[in-house]
């Protein structure tokens, strides 16, 4: 191929790996492929210097491999900072599965998939994520013990969702005293964008704190069920970035803060369940920071569910759980102080403090 017919919008595509833009120096990336059950999947070790990467696994029906690959190196990435913030001693992680969770996930697949991850001897310890069960955990605790996230009654801690809608839930108190001045939600008009295993149970705690919840979601049976069960006003509007709301809690999927959005939102708080809602952390965080907006970082507000899968890892209990996950709404005021502070983005101030960790342990590794 001669360089006049390169286009260098495509160079990534000729460096498929290391040349994706999401590549940030990832420490192995390991493509998993099971011709018998199916099973095609991506694991994404960004960095172990805190320990072991820890980070769920993502089934979805993904458009193509471009696709997959460029989430697990931007999901995986993220679990570093999220442990890192989080004060865990974990590197980060992620897993996806292509394929569809509703029609293509069989016990065989998932047995596949957990083999996989036992090859790597405890270096990616896995966990759900969209697209995944507590029960597909324990069928992946079947053929290896570096999984979290299994049931109860095989010592497990369980479904990880409740509690990191616990931690939104802070983190969005904390972002609200930050910009009204009061964390009191009651009143506040709250857009909930998805409302799946962590968006259902904020609505919840919204609901009982009295706030006029909106949901949207694609799945209408969700929908008529959660408004049924607590009062949720259903988005009918084709756009609901330019809904005059409060706050605006994306529990999707990422990226939903892009080009196309960042402009219209109405919301003067940011803060929600999904990874990576930044299409571009740079451009889209400081286009936030001059609307005014205040944007809860995701790695940090959602970090409730990895506190919770650690407990099976570290034996703590579920007092210390919830002490841990309330603490967000104390690391949200502090982040969102330094921000303003240092005239940098929220996401830029939480990165900071998260990469800082990993390179002062990287120092102490280095003088042992
Ligand atoms: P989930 O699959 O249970 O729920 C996602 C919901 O979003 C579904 O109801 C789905 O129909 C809906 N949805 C998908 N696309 C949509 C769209 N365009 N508009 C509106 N709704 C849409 O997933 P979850 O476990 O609730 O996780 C939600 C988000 O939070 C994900 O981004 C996940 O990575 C992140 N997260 C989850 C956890 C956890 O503990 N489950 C922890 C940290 C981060």
């Amino acid at each position: 191929m001669t360089a006049e017919v390169v286009n260098t919008n495509e160079l990534h595509k000729l460096d498929p790996v290391f040349g994706q833009l999401s590549f940030d120096n990832h420490e192995q990336i390991v493509f998993c492929n099971d011709k018998d059950t199916g099973l095609k999947a991506i694991i994404g070790i960004h960095n172990t210097v805190l320990g072991p990467a820890l980070g769920g696994t993502r089934m979805w029906n993904y458009a193509n491999e471009w696709e997959a690959l460029n989430d697990v190196l931007r999901l995986s990435r993220g679990m570093s900072f999220k442990s890192a913030i989080t004060g865990l001693n974990l590197g980060g992680g992620k897993a996806v599965i292509i394929g569809d969770s509703k029609t293509q996930k069989t016990p065989e697949l998932m047995r596949s998939f957990g083999e996989f991850v036992h090859s790597l001897s405890g270096k990616y310890i896995t966990a759900e994520d969209v697209g995944m069960e507590t029960a597909d955990m324990d069928i992946v605790r079947d053929v290896t013990p570096y999984v979290t996230g299994i049931s109860e009654e095989r010592g497990g801690s369980g479904n990880p969702s409740p509690i990191t809608a616990y931690g939104v839930f802070m983190g969005m108190k904390a972002a609200a005293k930050y910009k009204f001045g009061s964390d009191v939600l009651e009143d506040k008009k709250v857009i909930v964008q998805g409302i799946g295993h962590v968006g259902e149970t904020l609505v919840e705690y919204l609901s009982n704190e009295g706030a006029k919840v909106i949901i949207s979601d694609i799945n209408e049976a969700r929908l008529e069920e959660v408004s049924k069960k607590y009062g949720a006003t259903i988005y009918r509007g084709s756009d609901l970035y330019s809904e005059d709301v409060d706050i605006y809690a994306p529990c999707a999927l990422g990226a939903t803060l892009n080009d196309d959005t960042v402009n219209k939102i109405k919301a003067k708080v940011i803060a929600g369940a999904a990874n990576n809602q930044l299409a571009n952390e740079v451009i889209h965080g400081q286009a936030l920071k001059e609307r005014g907006i205040v944007y809860a970082p995701d790695f940090l507000i959602n970090a409730g569910g990895i506190i919770n899968v650690y407990a099976e890892l570290e034996n703590y209990g579920k007092a210390e759980i919830m002490r841990k996950t309330e603490n967000i709404y104390n690391t949200t005021l502090e982040i969102l102080a330094n921000a303003d502070t240092n005239e940098i983005t929220t996401y830029q101030a939480a990165l900071n403090i998260a990469q800082g960790r990993i390179d002062t342990r990287k120092k102490e590794n280095m003088n042992k």
